[in-house]
């Protein structure tokens, strides 16, 4: 393990400026996934903490919402340089708690910070617009204001770039929120927060809660203070939480689950698809929501694909996130071993064909090997479900149209994949595919300028590009007689 100097902290919640226990004074207990040991606690908020945090969003966007745009933009940009300061040590932070490798954890964190940057700037051009009016009496102006006071809902597979959207588009729009940040991955969020606090974010604009996760949703969504929320989880939960929102008419966003469909033609470059898929595949474990999972391969290219990409599924090294020389992580959660087990073995039980992988690793710390399927079929879980985990699964196929309809047969649509030397497919593909995101020839997802949400099940609204503050902003009309 690498030498360090730094010290794994007890989280607190952050209710209106103050950094405090719960008021009951109940924490929960985190475990770093790569050697199944306590390393430190989170406080749990109850009902009490929770009203105390919607009293606090609640005068705190009145106090943002009044500063102004230019105001929010320098103060946003400040957090996001102590955040860039402060990198190596959150980064090593998140690795304890949630075992990404200690370099995709610093990228996570300088990425937070261009993200932020992002929509500082965004911040100062919520334009809205003059319509012209029928009468020259009359002015109508059309503005953009803050929706209010936001819950987001956010998990433990990427503990800071799951809220650094939210939050970020939140303050940009002039709102104020109440994150619902991960149990198992508490202090790395905790020190996102702390950067903005440190920027000078006022008292109450940004409140952090940790607990039972539907308790907390159950008493957020329908408080009249809260008037939007958002969430990123699995579909299930996401659905739940939509329709609570939609039964109190707040907005929502929702981020959830893929199944992304990874389709390589005879006409590519195959060691470019291997490198890039593999990278996206292993990253952080598998447990990403655009995580490449069903790779379908023409059938002219499908043998040296997957021979190719499975002599580099075997070579990933597997370990500590902390150890240098680690490419892969443990998965996040002992509950993840079981569901990768029984998925893979019920894909096996069908007839598919395990090439390498598909076990736990050892029995301290929850490593699980790199796994490639091939010719699995259809009706297997895991062609069904998101798998979440290492695995990948390689079949066959031959024509467009074929291929086109396996991508679209789930009622999963956020990434997609492809890689083909054809422009007529590429077009083809980006206009058939039905999900939110298609990148073809390489991997450009997530960059804070372009969009980034799902169709279908993978839920609604973007938490990236130019519309994404849209979604913390409301539309009014001014007309007035002169
Ligand atoms: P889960 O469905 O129990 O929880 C997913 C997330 O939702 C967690 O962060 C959890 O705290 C939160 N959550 C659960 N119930 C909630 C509620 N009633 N109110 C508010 N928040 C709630 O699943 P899990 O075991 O943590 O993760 C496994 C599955 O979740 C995966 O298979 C994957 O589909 C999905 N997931 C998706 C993402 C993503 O980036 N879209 C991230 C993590 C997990």
């Amino acid at each position: 393990m690498a030498e360090t100097t730094f010290n794994y902290p007890d989280t607190q919640l952050l209710i209106d400026g103050h950094w405090r226990a719960g008021i009951q004074g109940k924490t929960i207990a985190v475990v770093d996934p790569a050697t199944e040991e306590t390393i430190g606690t989170v406080a749990h908020a109850t009902r009490e903490d929770l009203d105390a945090a919607l009293a606090a969003a609640a005068r705190g966007f009145g106090i943002w919402s009044a500063i102004s745009a230019f105001d929010r933009y320098k103060i946003m940009r400040k957090a996001a340089a102590l955040l860039n300061e402060r990198c190596d040590r959150i980064a090593w932070v998140m690795t304890r708690e949630q075992g990404k490798p200690l370099a995709e954890a610093l990228s996570e964190v300088v990425a937070a910070s261009a993200i932020i940057e992002w929509f500082a700037e965004e911040a100062r051009r919520t334009y809205g617009q003059i319509v012209p009016a029928r009468s020259s009496a009359v002015t109508q102006l059309v503005l953009k204001a803050p929706v209010g006071p936001v819950a987001a809902f956010t998990p433990w597979n990427f503990p800071i770039n799951q809220i650094v959207r939210k939050l970020s588009a939140a303050l940009a729009a002039g709102c104020s929120i109440i994150i619902k940040a991960p149990e198992e991955t508490p202090a790395s969020p905790a020190e996102l927060i702390r950067a903005f606090v440190d920027a000078g974010v006022p008292a109450g604009v940004i409140n952090l809660v940790y607990g039972i996760p539907a308790e907390i949703s159950e008493h957020l969504i329908p408080h009249p203070v809260i008037r939007k929320i958002s969430f990123t989880g699995s579909t299930p939960v996401g659905k739940h939480l939509a329709a609570l929102a939609g039964q109190y008419m707040k907005r929502a966003t929702m981020e959830l689950g893929g199944h992304a469909p990874a389709i390589v033609f005879d006409d590519a470059d195959i060691s470019r698809a291997v490198k890039v898929l593999a990278a996206s595949k292993f990253r952080n474990a598998g447990q990403v929501c655009v995580s490449p999972t069903r790779f379908l391969i023409q059938d002219g290219v499908f043998d040296q694909f997957l021979h190719s990409f499975t002599q580099t599924a075997k070579a990933i090294r597997v370990g500590s996130g902390l150890d240098e020389g680690t490419d892969m992580g443990p998965l996040a959660n002992e509950r993840r071993i079981p569901a990768l087990e029984n998925l893979i073995g019920d894909a096996v039980s069908r007839g598919a064909k395990l090439l390498t992988g598909g076990r736990r690793i050892g029995n301290k710390g929850y490593f699980f090997e790199p796994t490639v399927l091939a010719k699995v079929p259809l009706d297997a879980r895991i062609m069904n479900e998101e798998p979440f985990g290492p695995v990948a699964i390689v079949n066959p196929f031959s024509s467009i149209d074929g291929v086109i309809a396996e991508a679209n047969r789930l009622p999963f649509g956020l990434a997609s994949y492809a890689f083909t030397g054809s422009l007529a497919v590429a077009h083809q593909l980006g206009v058939r595919i039905e999900a939110g995101m298609t990148t073809i020839n390489h991997n450009g997802l997530a960059l804070p300028e372009v969009p980034f949400g799902g169709v279908k099940d993978s839920g609604y609204g973007s938490e990236g590009g130019s519309e994404a503050i849209e979604a913390y902003l409301v539309t009014k009309l001014v007309t007035q007689m002169n």
